[in-house]
């Protein structure tokens, strides 16, 4: 069916907005619909790593982090008991701390600046097929009227966030809660390091803070278990777990902020990505793929998905070979699973060592070494370094270096030495089996996988 769109895009959230933006000035025709187009008020996406800024400027959209008083983050600040220790980003790079429901608003305003995007707003029903199972557009309910009318296009992309309503159609995916992040904003707070991503370590979980306007902290702190708090229990962790172990500048403002119950609480989910790969939809963003937030790489997964999705879709000389398009979403699903891969398995997985008393102190006292091995584990967690190796040779020098440790400062340390390093094997292992088994989709360029050194993703997207 000829279609007066190339594409229709479910959801101007982070990940639908963005590859309109992108897409939009290359003269690809679209049909972006939400619900809302209003600025939220969230406390998702506001740290930007490294690696999600670079993604940014590479599209030629670095310009959207002006204007709205963002503040550049250098590196990440840890502090466990008394000690504290600062690990710097790789030099030259920086990481962005905003407010969410400003940056999108600049997104959506650059995206729907272009002719050729289209805004709609309405709540996106169902997804539309022909009498081949193929998809071909989308019912949705407009806002204005009410009434439901269909859109049609050779591509819809699936980019509805983490409570997806179109992902049970495109994916096997298992959604599960790790835990539940409550979120604060300290107003006029002095963190012990500016401009520092901080992990607080002396709790029996962490909690981060980072800056997000000139005058704003947001304060994350860890709720763990699949059930929703309830509020005795809320309160009763902040006394407990977190309340004493704020610094001291930080108190006041912290203090006020719980008085005036300004917070607010969301699920960390975690979800491998499963797709099933149908004709004239794809998903994109949270609908796909989620990781639990505690490193902020979220947002790197889903520009380096848009960048990935795109080249693959801009390679297309016409728009209306359905066939072509279903290959290209074979690519896109394949490439990007090693691209996610380092980012998928360090987000769960240093929330689990942070979440482990042992393992937390080696991480700790392995980080306040500095040299190469923080280095590159920083690299890897900005984003930056997404080869594999990298990862895993990472986290096991960190078992062996926090096993080595006890033994050597008690010989009668040696139980607990073989319990950090079962417990490092019992997180590290179903993470990697969930991102490896879906390495099958990319089993062709296994190979091309082995020649990836450090930086080398940065370094292939700098050449394309
Ligand atoms: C607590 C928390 C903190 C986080 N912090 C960070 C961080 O610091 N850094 C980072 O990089 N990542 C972070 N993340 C992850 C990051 O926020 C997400 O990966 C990112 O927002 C996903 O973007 P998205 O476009 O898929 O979803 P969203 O940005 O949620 O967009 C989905 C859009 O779809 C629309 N929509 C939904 N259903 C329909 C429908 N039926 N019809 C029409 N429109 C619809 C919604 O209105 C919305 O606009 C965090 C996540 C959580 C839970």
């Amino acid at each position: 069916m000829k279609s007066e769109f190339d594409i229709c895009i479910i959801g101007a959230g982070m990940a639908g907005a963005t590859i309109a933006a992108y897409l939009a000035p290359r003269g690809i025709k679209i049909a972006l619909i939400d619900q809302c187009f209003k600025e939220k008020k969230r406390i998702v996406g506001e740290l930007l790593q490294p690696g999600a800024v670079l993604s940014l400027a590479q599209m030629g959209l670095g310009q959207l982090l002006d204007g709205f008083d963002a503040q550049p983050v250098e590196g990440y600040a840890l502090l466990k008991d008394k000690e504290q220790c600062t690990i710097p980003y790789p030099a030259g790079y920086n990481g962005m701390g905003l407010h969410n429901g400003r940056f999108l608003q600049q997104i959506r305003a650059s995206a729907l600046a272009h002719t050729s995007v289209t805004q709609i707003h309405g709540k996106a029903l169902k997804l539309l097929e022909n009498n081949r199972n193929e998809i071909i557009g989308l019912s949705y309910r407009d806002a204005a009227t009410s009434q439901v009318r269909p859109l049609y296009a050779p591509l819809t992309i699936t980019s509805d966030g983490f409570f997806s309503n179109f992902r049970a159609h495109l994916s096997n995916n298992h959604k599960t809660v790790t835990s539940y992040f409550i979120g604060l904003i300290l107003n006029h707070c002095t963190m012990p390091f500016p401009r520092h991503g901080h992990v607080f370590l002396s709790g029996p979980t962490p909690f981060i803070c980072y800056p997000i306007s000139n005058n704003e902290v947001r304060l994350l702190i860890d709720f763990p278990g699949e059930q929703l708090p309830k509020r005795a229990l809320l309160q009763q962790h902040l006394d407990t777990n977190v309340t004493p172990f704020i610094p001291e500048p930080m108190l006041d403002s912290y203090q006020k902020a719980l008085h005036e119950g300004r917070f607010k609480v969301m699920p960390n989910h975690y979800m491998p990505a499963k797709p099933i790969i149908r004709k004239g939809a794809v998903m994109l963003g949270d609908a796909l793929n989620m990781r639990h937030p505690l490193t902020g790489g979220g947002l790197t997964a889903v520009f380096s998905d848009i960048q990935i999705l795109s080249g693959h879709l801009l390679a297309m000389s016409d728009f209306n070979d359905t066939d072509l398009i279903h290959k290209k979403i074979e690519a896109y699903y394949r490439d990007r699973q090693s691209a996610n891969t380092n980012l998928n398995i360090l987000a769960n997985a240093l929330y689990a060592v942070m979440s482990n008393d042992l393992l937390k102190t080696a991480v700790f006292n392995y980080l306040q070494c500095g040299g190469t091995n923080a280095q590159e584990s920083i690299a890897i967690l900005a984003g930056l370094n997404r080869n594999h190796f990298s990862l895993l040779k990472q986290f096991c020098f960190l078992a062996l270096f926090g096993a080595w440790n006890l033994v050597q400062s008690n010989v009668l340390n040696l139980p607990k030495a073989v319990r950090l390093l079962s417990d490092a094997f019992t997180i590290i292992k179903p993470l990697t089996q969930n991102e490896l088994s879906q390495m099958s989709i990319a089993f062709p360029y296994w190979g091309r996988l082995k020649t990836f050194t450090d930086f080398s993703y940065v370094k292939t997207q700098n050449k394309s």
